[in-house]
């Protein structure tokens, strides 16, 4: 079991709004992922010895995969498309700490060149390739989509949409606005249909960081048809690119972390500007910003940043 991440108060764009620690759930195992693998922690799963994902090398749910397999005492395989030569050479962030947990990163693209049929005749991707040569030949394993897109991240997010909802009841807010900036936006999805379901006064924000509105709107619809559950997209503003380096974007990330509280150089930089676009028309009206985790990536995207930027805030 997880434990109830804590909520502070944190001062941002000359008001306070309400942080929920996600990134402090469990020393091994935090953050969004974590959530949205929680049902696989905390079930049983007879004869499974192994788990398997797939995602890029650097993802995030690649570590926090290998710290559930550890949790559990499972095998895991990662697969992925490809592996730069330099994270080989430099192993750093998810991918080394994945590795350390005794993780198998394999590369999917030497597979399937190896099968070059697979790809022509079949056109097989590399789901495709995991769910019809690994899984076939592997029956004790567990397969998890990739970023943990599917039902099963309904249960963790649920338990984090029970803690908002006890503290805030707790705290006597009658309203709250949770903003939370979203990937595949299953994380969002599903806080806001269980408050939506409770009847509650709590509705979910978010952002779209991969993909722009459409695309996440249809995500949306892939967990759920019923877009009255569907929380609120508020629009960016201008098309940027997921894991591409922005100087708004590390300026960002210098202010909300001279708090003193470390945050994420993919999710949060865009998170906090569009929070900052958006606080002024909401009032009063109390804000809970949700801390996703991811800090490991840190370690591959700083130095990209700081190779590209500088170390010097005079810069920006
Ligand atoms: C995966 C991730 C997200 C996106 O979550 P979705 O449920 O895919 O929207 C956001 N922030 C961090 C830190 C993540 O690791």
């Amino acid at each position: 079991m997880l434990v109830n991440s804590p909520v502070e108060s944190f001062s941002f764009a000359g008001r306070e709004i309400f942080l929920k620690r996600d990134d402090l759930l469990h020393p091994a195992f935090s953050g969004n992922k974590a959530r949205k693998f929680a049902y696989f922690l905390d079930h049983d799963f007879a004869g499974v010895t192994k788990v398997i994902g797939h995602g890029s090398a650097q993802a995030n749910s690649l570590y926090s995969l290998s710290a559930l397999a550890k949790l559990k005492g499972w095998q895991c395989d990662f697969y992925v498309d490809h592996i730069a030569s330099h994270v080989l050479t430099l192993p750093t962030g998810n991918y080394a700490a994945a590795i350390a947990n005794g993780t198998q990163v394999i590369d999917l693209s030497s597979l399937i060149a190896a099968n070059p049929f697979l790809l022509r005749e079949f056109k097989w991707t590399c789901h495709d390739y995991i769910e019809h040569q690994v899984l076939a030949a592997e029956p004790d394993t567990l397969f998890i989509p990739e970023g943990g897109r599917c039902q099963y991240a309904e249960y963790g997010v649920s338990l984090l949409a029970v803690e908002i909802e006890t503290w805030a009841m707790q705290q006597g807010l009658t309203e709250l606005k949770v903003f939370l900036p979203a990937g595949t936006g299953t994380t969002a999805l599903f806080l806001n249909q269980y408050f939506v379901r409770k009847q509650s006064h709590i509705r979910v924000l978010t952002c779209a960081v991969v993909g722009g509105d459409e695309y996440l709107a249809q995500q949306f619809y892939e967990l759920n048809p019923n877009a009255a559950e569907h929380p609120q997209i508020l629009n960016v503003g201008k098309k940027y690119h997921f894991g591409k380096l922005y100087p708004e974007f590390y300026a960002m990330w210098q202010r909300i972390c001279a708090s003193g509280i470390q945050f994420e150089l993919l999710y949060d930089p865009l998170g906090f500007m569009v929070l900052e676009k958006y606080l002024p028309q909401w009032g009063a009206s109390p804000v809970m910003y949700i801390h996703q985790g991811g800090l490991l990536g840190n370690e591959t995207m700083l130095p990209r940043y700081l190779r590209k930027f500088g170390k010097s805030r005079t810069t920006l």
